[in-house]
């Protein structure tokens, strides 16, 4: 047993352009995953990547959320006021963390003549894991991912069934401080998560790939490991995801809350699997919450 509270949850965009119909529909879920638990729903800024951040942004986001009658509990969290946790867990990882001299492009080239073809995703060679290789200097810290025996993480997501990661092949040791500076996403979710005692995360398919990575830090670090539900995203017509890059556009645009409700909240709830009717965004509220745990059999 332990003293943990039963359900805390969290909505943690990153503010980088307004929210559009594919970050409506993670916020949604995760909402509604927290209130049918009757647990907490909290907000966090994800501003760490300085150089996606988007000026007004976070305000949009903000306003959104409330337009769309979704209030968090407590007050907002911004990672860019955090950075005194990430040097702490960073010290705490000890000599499992070493700096790497190595561009994207040379572990690009590293694996093409390895592999043979082109990598999506690059798994890192281990160039730098027992010291910076010559004539290099440091850019990033990587965090060592054990070899031998393999690092296989697997886990069972509430949406997507059993799935399971070969860390050492499919990914290699991972960045937790980038070249440029800016804390990686992944060190900086993991310690917010556990400093905000996060016990269920609610989010879109996008990130699936990324919670082994999360799941091996949780560990390292000692800390709880959160439940997990990732929701299917939103695609365009073209079949890709909806975001900024492939130009999705805002769904919130100053619209009447009963445009808001039809246009909005009423598909996003539809992509989710439920069926909805309401007059209002209360009602909305309403009718979805019991829709939502009875969708995920709670
Ligand atoms: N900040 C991330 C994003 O906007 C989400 C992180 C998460 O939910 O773990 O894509």
């Amino acid at each position: 047993m332990t003293d943990r509270p039963s359900y805390i949850g969290r909505f943690a965009p990153s503010p980088t352009g307004p929210l559009h119909l594919g970050s409506l529909v993670a916020a949604m879920a995760s909402y509604l995953d927290a209130r049918a638990h009757h647990g907490q729903w909290l907000l966090r800024i994800e501003d760490v990547d300085g150089d996606r951040n988007v000026e007004g942004a976070e305000q949009h986001i903000i306003a959104s959320l409330q337009r769309c009658g979704m209030q968090w509990d407590g007050e907002i969290t911004r990672q860019t006021e955090r950075t005194a946790l990430y040097e702490q867990a960073l010290r705490q990882l000890g000599d499992l963390v070493y700096p790497c001299g190595c561009s994207r492009r040379e572990i690009a080239d590293s694996q093409t003549s390895l592999r043979g073809k082109q990598a999506q995703n690059l798994i890192y060679p281990g160039t730098c894991r027992n010291g910076l290789a010559a004539g290099k200097s440091a850019r990033a810290l990587r965090l060592k991912v054990p070899t031998e025996p393999h690092c296989i993480v697997a886990f069972d997501d509430r949406w997507a069934g059993h799935l399971s990661q070969d860390l050492t092949d499919e990914v290699g040791d991972f960045i937790i401080r980038r070249a440029d500076g800016y804390w990686a996403y992944q060190l900086a979710v993991v310690v917010d998560d556990g400093a905000q005692g996060i016990t269920d995360i609610v989010r879109g398919a996008d990130l699936l790939d990324s919670t082994p990575r999360q799941l091996y830090l949780q560990q390292v670090l000692g800390l709880p490991q959160p439940r997990y539900l990732h929701v299917p995203v939103v695609c365009n017509a073209q079949g890709d995801k909806l975001s900024k890059q492939t130009g999705a556009t805002a769904f919130d645009q100053g619209l009447p809350a009963e445009q808001l409700l039809q246009h909005a909240l009423l598909p996003a709830a539809r992509f989710l699997g439920l069926d909805l009717r309401a007059g209002s965004i209360d009602e909305f509220w309403q009718v979805a919450i019991p829709a939502w745990a009875a969708l995920i059999r709670l």
